[in-house]
């Protein structure tokens, strides 16, 4: 849709224009337009990803990798170890648990695997929401509540599940804060994040805080691997798909993990180097260079809790798109009257309007775009014509296709690393990308962005064999085959 649309419809623009407070009914429609077009213009030329911008966004996401691969602190980009070097083969059999802390929920598994022709023969979980008070409380008390979780549900296994006599079950655990790995089973927490404020437990190893958790709770279990979501995710997906190489999450934030050759990762200095790869966690929701960034996107981050960091994450994950957008309307509003005489109150609250609600307005395709007229109403509590709404839709398409676009060309940023390291390997096979998270799940613009991106940038014959696809089990499981492919029983299969 174009602006010369939304402008056909009120005619030719009047030169003049009302001053701030001046009554102007009449005319409303032509000045609202006639204001907010320059400022809709300045977005889509600030918010623009030609070809050029995504070959620089990728080579610069492959170059900031390396440059973390090097030594620790040499990029934006952490590139954390995950010790992760055998990924599920299908083979795997037995009973495993995961247990998933991520947020304000977690959430308890448990599977089990017949091997390469029976695969998944049942599955189990449950999901337990967080007391807030223990989001502010000691270490001791959180971990015992996650231990007495998994506790009882461990105790409702049925005899669908079966553990052989004499081994102990074991489990996988999603830990999505940032750890500092120190090998496949243990790992220290940095710091917490996501509103969490836990007393006690920052410089110690977490694995070691979950086993005196179980202990104390008479619980007999081994925690055999321990993982962040996407890596988790890329287990999940390698365990269905032999070709799975990278896996990407978008969701509230965002972040990267891919297979790598051992011999590129000189920070690791020969450890560990009896396998040939590793999982590396990029992190990459740090990046940075050069992104085409507005005056919107610097004064969300300056308002932000954390200035100047996770500045790609700011810019194509589901926490901000919406609060963006909001940004964009509210200098509309004040420039324009873009919903009327005065600025309406609730347009002004950060984070009032959020990402799935923009995906709402544009999967409207009614001709009066009755549906985003009822958001708006909703949501920031406006009356708006037909012209406002189309401006609406406009906005929300340029940071959701700057945000996919941008999105795309990390992904094959880490495609080119990957090449560079193993030439035909990555770009002369079928490869797989797995993706995972709320905002690629649900947004389908978003979703052609990015792959409409991928294509550009890889040209027609090389992306047909780049598969970008939904990752089917997530990272729940992943977790579980993790301590299934990590087992210390694993040589008795
Ligand atoms: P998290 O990232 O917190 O682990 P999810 O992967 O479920 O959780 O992602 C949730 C995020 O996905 C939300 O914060 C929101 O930004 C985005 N999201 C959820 N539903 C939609 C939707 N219908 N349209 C667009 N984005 C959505
Ligand atoms: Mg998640």
């Amino acid at each position: 849709m174009a602006v010369a649309a939304a402008s056909a419809t009120v005619g030719p623009f009047s030169p003049s224009r009302s001053p701030r407070g001046m009554p102007r009914p009449r005319m409303a429609v032509r000045s609202t337009t006639l204001s907010v077009v320059p400022i809709l213009t300045n977005l889509q030329k600030n918010c623009a990803t030609p070809l050029p911008v995504l070959h620089h966004v990728a080579d610069a996401m492959a170059a900031d990798m390396r440059a973390g691969l090097a030594v620790d602190g040499g990029s934006n980009l952490k590139m954390i170890l995950s010790f992760v070097n055998s990924l599920p083969t299908g083979n795997e059999k037995g009973l495993f648990y995961a247990l998933d802390l991520g947020g304000t929920n977690f959430r308890v598994l448990r599977v089990q695997l017949g091997g390469k022709d029976k695969r998944v023969i049942d599955t189990e979980f449950e999901q337990v929401s967080i007391p807030p008070e223990l989001m502010f409380g000691t270490s001791d008390e959180l971990f015992d509540f996650i231990a007495s979780g998994l506790a009882r549900f461990v105790q409702k296994e049925s005899g669908k599940f079966c553990l052989p006599p004499g081994m102990k079950r074991e489990v996988g655990f999603t830990f999505s804060f940032p750890v500092k790995q120190t090998s496949i089973d243990s790992g220290i927490l940095i710091k917490w994040t996501k509103g969490f404020a836990v007393s006690g437990t920052a410089g110690k190893n977490v694995v070691a805080c979950l086993n005196e958790a179980m202990g104390r709770q008479g619980l007999d279990m081994r925690v055999s691997a321990l993982v962040n979501d996407t890596v988790g995710t890329l287990a999940g997906a390698r365990y269905w798909d032999d070709d799975a190489m990278v896996a990407v999450i978008l969701g509230t934030g965002t972040n990267a993990c891919y297979v790598e050759q051992m011999d590129a990762i000189p920070k690791l200095r020969g450890e560990n180097s009896a396998s040939r790869r590793m999982i590396i966690n990029t992190e990459w929701g740090a990046f940075s260079n050069g992104l085409p960034l507005t005056e919107f996107d610097k004064d969300m981050d300056a308002a932000s809790i954390n200035p100047g960091e996770q500045i790609f994450e700011k810019t194509i994950s589901g926490m901000y798109l919406g609060e963006i957008v909001r940004r964009v309307l509210l200098k509309m509003a004040e420039a324009g009257a873009l919903f009327g005489e005065s600025v309406p109150e609730k347009l002004s609250a950060p984070f009032v309007l959020r990402t799935p609600d923009l995906c709402a307005m544009q999967q409207d395709t009614s001709d009066n775009l009755e549906a985003v007229g009822s958001i708006l109403c909703d949501v920031v509590g406006v009356n708006s014509n037909l012209t406002a709404r189309k401006v609406v839709l406009q906005v929300c398409d340029t940071i959701v296709k700057r945000g996919g676009r941008l999105a795309g060309a990390g992904i094959v940023g880490i495609l080119q690393k990957m090449e560079q390291e193993s030439k035909g390997l990555i770009f002369g096979r079928r490869t797989v990308v797995a993706m995972d998270g709320g905002l690629y799940e649900h947004y389908p613009q978003y979703r052609r962005y990015l792959q409409d991106a991928v294509t550009e940038l890889l040209g027609f014959e090389i992306s047909k064999n780049v598969i970008i696809e939904h990752s089917k089990d997530g990272s729940g499981i992943g977790a579980a085959l993790l301590a299934a492919a990590n087992s210390k029983y694993a040589h008795e299969f």
